[in-house]
């Protein structure tokens, strides 16, 4: 069984009830936590699930909205988890791992050497790159179109045997950009950022500041093959004007589209 749990769909500035754009993967035993921006710890909390249950992390990249909680929960393993918690195997790419650490020095310092029991798994940023965590999970992270100061990986997650067959696809922040058909590539779920909307700012249409629009979001999901399409990541100035969102994309693709409440659980089942 393969559960995915949107724990935020807020962008940078976050919605008074939805903050920062993160989401837990269950998939067996393993829990991958998708970013992990600076309310992490409360999101976890608010779905019942606690920091020690984690067995991965991926940071898509170092902006404080998806990785100011990295101090955060190394923090909870040092005060919380007992001798049998394991800190979470760490994945980024070096640039990100490089913010990482200078988050650490200056927030906490080594913690007792939590940070150091973190296993490392570091990515390539510039290409295309494979990591096997499970016999039967594959992930794989593709180079988004993003910030120079903050170059952004996307994520596709593949299971199988006994998970089942599945493919999920994270585009984490990104503009437009060629690799994301291939990151999405038949995904059963692409969670797809919507910055920006087409509709209520036409002049963002193309994409802007290295983001979306739900527009862009819709057209990339019907490129790609996908199934189904969630939008996240929207700007805090489009709250409860979600239904516009969601119109946009579904005027390019033609599977379900939805803006997911923070908490909700999607189970993806075997065919
Ligand atoms: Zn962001
Ligand atoms: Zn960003």
């Amino acid at each position: 069984m393969v559960e995915v749990i949107f724990l935020g769909m807020g962008a940078a500035i976050p919605m008074r009830n939805n903050t920062n754009a993160a989401y837990l993967v269950r998939i067996g035993n393993e829990r991958i936590l998708v970013d992990c921006g600076p309310a992490v710890l409360q999101q976890l909390d608010a779905v019942g699930v606690s920091p020690a249950e984690i067995t991965h992390v991926f940071f898509s990249h170092r902006h404080g909205d998806h990785a100011l909680g990295y101090p955060m929960l190394m923090l909870w393993h040092e005060i919380k988890a007992n001798a049998r918690q394991q800190a979470p195997t760490l994945i980024a790419s070096a640039q990100t791992f490089d913010a990482l650490d200078a988050l650490m020095r200056v927030s906490y310092g080594p913690l007792d050497g939590v940070t150091e029991s973190a296993p490392r798994i570091t990515v390539p940023q510039e290409r295309i790159g494979q990591t096997q965590i499970h016999p039967n999970i594959m992930l794989t992270t593709v180079p988004m179109a993003h910030s120079d100061f903050a170059p952004s990986l996307g994520l596709r997650i593949e299971t199988r045997h006994q998970f089942g067959n599945h493919i999920i696809a994270f585009t984490g922040d990104t503009g437009p950009n060629d690799h994301i058909a291939l990151l999405a590539r038949d995904a059963e779920l692409l969670v797809h950022e919507a910055t920006y909307s087409a509709t209520l700012n036409p002049e963002y249409a193309a994409g802007v500041y290295g983001h979306s629009t739900a527009q862009i979001a819709g057209r990339n999901a019907k490129a790609a093959g996908a199934k189904r399409l969630a939008l996240v990541h929207i700007d805090a100035m489009y709250e409860g004007q979600e239904r516009v969102l969601i119109e946009e994309a579904q005027r390019e693709f033609d599977g379900p589209v939805f803006v997911p409440v923070a908490g909700l659980s999607l189970t993806l089942h075997d065919e």
